[in-house]
């Protein structure tokens, strides 16, 4: 399955509220971080963007996890255009929205799009103290952590360790 810029920009987004520690940090709060790494998408990162984006991003978040249905992210596309234009190697169509806002619409459009042509690839990470996504690439889809590394062989050492001190359990 290629992977869109949409789709990274997508998961960057809402993977920028992870729980450190216990406590939740908003990635796109850093004043100094977060424009570079909405310019790096191809944004403006002017602050009417960021806010945009942060206004989608709890919207989006719900949504994946199922809270909200699809239709609640609708004015987010608002006023919203495609334009399509024809070359001599073929479609390709262009977004006609404001510099600042799009950024936040490309991720929703990406979000729609993937519910169509990968439905139930986009998931949030099993671990319930992680707030991660995670999108499944992987042909038999079973995935459950945002990441191996951390949470995968966190819970893992978590249920041995369970095991080793009540084996009934
Ligand atoms: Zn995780």
């Amino acid at each position: 399955m290629p992977v869109s810029t949409g789709e990274e920009l997508l998961l960057f987004i809402l993977n920028s509220t992870p729980l450190v520690n216990g406590d939740s940090q908003d990635l796109l709060a850093d004043p100094t971080g977060a424009p570079p790494a909405l310019r790096r998408f191809g944004g403006t990162g002017s602050p009417e963007e960021l806010e945009a984006v942060r206004a989608v991003r709890p919207l989006l978040q719900q949504a994946v996890r199922g809270d909200i249905p699809a239709d609640a992210l609708a004015s987010a596309l608002t006023g919203v255009h495609r334009t399509p234009r024809l070359t001599a190697t073929g479609l390709t169509w262009t977004l006609v929205v404001a510099s600042d806002r799009r950024l936040a619409v490309q991720a929703v459009l990406a979000w729609a799009e993937m519910r169509e042509s990968a439905p139930g690839r986009l998931r949030p990470c099993a671990n319930d103290e992680c707030r991660l996504f995670l999108v499944d690439r992987s042909r038999a889809n079973t995935a459950r952590w945002c990441s191996m590394a951390t949470c995968g062989n966190r819970l893992k050492a978590r249920r041995h360790y369970r095991r080793s001190v009540s084996p009934d359990a």
